[in-house]
């Protein structure tokens, strides 16, 4: 083919800045990093306060890099969802956790849950419940270990085929979690409706536990709303143990943080798994 010619090349020469720039390479790359199978999926345990138990782990992904380096979820789930990438990778990642489960519940470990967090970018081409049947199918996890964590955006949608998404995979015998809740929607009433086993506190309310006298209201009323609705509370981002002795003080069901451990990858959240207690 013929070159057009430096004028034309010219006319396209934008200068991006440099935030751009990074967001374009990163675009470019990570359609045959999904191809390649070249991410990971690291594991944080949720510790039940009130046994000290590790009752589930949540499946988070990693991209890492050939020199070294991590690169987070933060830079590009939202750019694998808005490329719709996330549909590829979404089930790449719920395979490998049904399978890690699995494997743990041969372990020894049987009642161990896997918790695996959705994009609402999952649920546009309606093929999401067929997607987890078959992890399901493939890994012999039993669908009540696992559990899909979903956040207000997806559960307040009313248009389009969410709900009957939602349900159809219900039916599977699957749970659901809601994320990072008291920071998204204010909506709601979609929490009488849908029926979820967990409220996940967003990690922004307990960052500042154990530093004031009256710093814990809100997350107070965050587990009383989950409590009366029949739903265990989660609080994330656990980092200290004056943290963790209010929310056990606070009556919080299930803790997930530093405190006890950052995800880590499979090979070492099954060391973890092997010197703590489970379910
Ligand atoms: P998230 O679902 O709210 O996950 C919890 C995030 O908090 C994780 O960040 C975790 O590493 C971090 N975290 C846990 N404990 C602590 C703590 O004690 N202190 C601090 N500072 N941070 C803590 P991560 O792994 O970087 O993931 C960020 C977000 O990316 C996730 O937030 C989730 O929204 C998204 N994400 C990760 N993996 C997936 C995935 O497979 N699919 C989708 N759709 N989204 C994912
Ligand atoms: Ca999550
Ligand atoms: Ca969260
Ligand atoms: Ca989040």
């Amino acid at each position: 083919a013929k070159r057009n010619g430096r004028n034309r090349y010219e006319y396209y020469d934008v200068r991006f800045d440099e935030e751009n720039d990074e967001k374009f390479t990163l675009i470019q790359r990570l359609r045959p990093a999904v191809q390649a199978n070249e991410f990971e999926v690291y594991y944080q345990p949720l510790i039940d306060l009130a046994s000290n138990e590790v009752q589930a782990v949540e499946a988070l992904l990693r991209w890492p890099q050939k020199d070294g380096s991590m690169i987070f979820p933060d830079k590009f789930i939202p750019l694998a969802e808005s490329s719709g990438l996330i549909i590829p990778l979404g089930a790449w990642v719920l395979n490998q956790a049904c399978e890690f489960c699995a494997k743990q519940h041969e372990n020894g470990h049987t009642n161990l849950t896997v918790a695996v967090n959705l994009s609402f970018a999952q649920f546009k081409d309606g093929t999401l419940p067929a997607v987890v049947e078959q992890a399901l199918q493939n890994s012999r996890l039993a669908p009540q270990f696992l559990e899909l964590e979903l956040t207000e955006t997806i559960l307040a949608d009313e248009n389009g085929t969410t709900g009957e998404q939602l349900e159809a995979i219900k039916s599977l015998g699957v749970h659901f979690a809601i994320d990072d809740f008291g920071t998204g929607y204010s909506n709601l009433n979609y929490l009488q409706t849908f029926s979820a086993r967990k409220l996940k506190i967003d990690r922004i309310f307990i960052n500042t536990l154990g530093i004031g006298e009256n710093d814990a209201p809100l997350v107070a009323a965050i587990i009383s709303i989950a409590d009366s609705l029949g739903m265990k509370a989660v609080a994330e981002g656990i980092e200290s143990k004056p943290a963790l002795e209010k929310l056990i003080k606070m009556g919080c069901d299930l803790g997930q943080g530093y405190y006890w451990s950052k995800p880590l990858p499979a090979p070492e959240v099954e060391r973890f798994l092997s010197n703590h207690p489970t379910k």
